[in-house]
């Protein structure tokens, strides 16, 4: 029998999202000699990279529910593009089943794992229960659902212990979860977040966890292909966080120990193989006192992924397009290494005190450079912050030998960078690049929020 010629790859992407990660995507399949058709909204026309774009086609007004969240839209720009597949980026309709579905059954091939796998892990309390089946640990909580039964609640909150954590098992984005401290609490907080829940999320089921004191948050980085074989490229700490989100995260984490690393990621390595799970994914973990405590699973490329890049040299978005079109990964667990420390500063349009978005006109702006940096943004002098999404602008990633490198060169990237015209949180990080907890690796995923409440106090 003649040996399988290589699978060709795509010749045509459509990149169904916006901003920093829509050009990290392009930039991937341009190096890969991929045609890109870029989607927009009204609110994006003039973006450089829908003018670096093979093609472009505008899918509706700004708000998101008419433009980057319309499935027909999409899907019918990418039949008039003949665009073969289609990248969902992060956010948006990256995690949404029903539009993966709606992607293959048109035709296409959506850039991620089958709508099965992201119907499964997108209900949390399903991720939970299949990860303890393979064998992953998770936060100790109710066994699944909270029941309506009041009394349950409680039996269940007195066995779990205080405080715990009420969570929306459809829940995202740091939202929908609330943290209980009394019983007398309980209840009413239990209602709140179901109702929140119900209207996010379209689903009102929660479930509940212990509250961990101390967490770091830490997570792993996989890869899988359609052909059984899955590898985990190393860990990331996103423990500096507010009100659930991550504004700094670096790889590898600090201070863990290489057994219990390892062991944890072959075991979300194998849990991939058991799931069937394709392409890229991440396995979210609070850490404390040395044991590692599963929360969740992303079914996409994240935000982060580029301290990840930056350590391992793989690149994750071409690795995702390549098993996307069925290529059997050349990445083997044994040729990953990892080499030096990388961070990443998310540079957000916010007002530094409240966190309000930030938008409006951005009327001076440079980038820093040099060894070691890479800054990921669809941003530039004159560029126009629309109102209407995410208020990240973009992503400054140091790399260097060391963690100590690493520091001194993003505080120098940091220190360089200008961004005027809108309020930014360029001074928090450099703040923080020089804060001694961080300094010293010494924070949990509380650090950031008691630090600016003490801050206030003393104020
Ligand atoms: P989301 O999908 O909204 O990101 P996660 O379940 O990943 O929600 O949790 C986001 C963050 O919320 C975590 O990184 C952590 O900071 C906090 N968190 C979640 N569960 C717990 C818990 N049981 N104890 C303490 N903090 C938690």
């Amino acid at each position: 029998m003649a040996a399988r010629k290589p699978l060709p790859l795509f010749d045509k992407i459509l990149i169904a999202n916006r901003g920093e990660i829509a050009l990290r995507i392009q930039r991937a399949c341009r190096e890969m000699g991929i045609k890109t058709v870029v989607v927009h909204s009204e609110a994006d026309s003039e973006a450089k990279y829908v003018r670096l774009a093979d093609e472009s086609v505008c899918i509706g007004p700004a708000a998101p529910a008419q433009s980057y969240l319309n499935m027909p839209a999409i899907i019918a720009a990418a039949e008039v593009t003949d665009a073969q597949a289609i990248h969902p980026g992060y956010g948006f309709l990256s995690e949404n089943a029903d539009f993966a579905e709606k992607v293959e059954s048109s035709g296409f091939v959506f850039i991620g794992p089958k709508a099965e796998t992201i119907r499964m892990m997108g209900d949390k309390v399903n991720a939970k229960a299949l990860m303890t089946k393979a064998g992953v640990p998770c936060v100790p909580g109710s066994e699944g659902a909270l029941s309506e039964e009041p009394m349950e609640i409680l039996k269940i909150a007195r066995q779990v212990g205080y405080p715990v954590i009420i969570k929306a098992a459809g829940g995202g984005g740091g939202r929908g979860m609330r943290v209980v401290n009394t019983e007398a609490a309980l209840l009413s907080a239990v209602a709140l977040t179901r109702a929140e829940a119900e209207s996010a999320f379209g689903n009102s089921t929660v479930y509940m966890e212990r509250f961990l004191a101390n967490p770091r948050h830490i997570e792993i980085q996989v890869l899988a292909d359609a052909h059984k074989n899955a590898v985990w490229l190393s860990d990331r700490d996103c423990s500096m966080q507010r009100r659930h989100q991550k504004i700094i995260e670096e790889a590898p984490a600090a201070d863990i120990p290489v057994r219990t690393l390892t062991k944890i990621g072959d075991r979300c390595a194998e849990a991939c193989r058991k799931i069937g799970y394709l392409g890229a994914g991440t396995f979210e973990f609070l850490y404390q006192d040395g044991e590692f405590f599963f929360i969740e699973m992303n079914t996409r490329i994240q935000v982060e992924h580029p301290v990840t890049e930056m350590i391992t040299g793989v690149d994750i978005v071409q690795e995702q397009i390549k098993i996307a079109a069925g290529h059997k990964m050349t990445l083997r667990q044994r040729d990953i290494v990892r080499h030096g420390h990388s961070i990443e500063c998310r540079i957000n349009a916010e007002d530094p005190e409240t966190f309000a978005p930030s938008p409006g006109r951005i009327t001076s702006y440079h980038a820093p450079g040099g060894p070691g940096i890479r800054v990921d943004s669809h941003v530039y002098h004159n560029y126009f912050v629309p109102p209407h999404y995410d208020s990240m602008i973009g992503k400054i990633i140091s790399y260097g030998d060391t963690r100590e490198q690493a520091i001194a060169r993003m505080r120098v990237a940091l220190s360089e960078m200008v961004v005027g015209g809108i309020k930014t949180n360029l001074d928090l990080h450099q703040d923080l690049l020089i804060d001694e907890n961080f300094v010293r690796s010494n924070y949990s995923i509380h650090y950031l929020e008691e630090r600016m409440a003490h801050r206030k106090s003393v104020k």
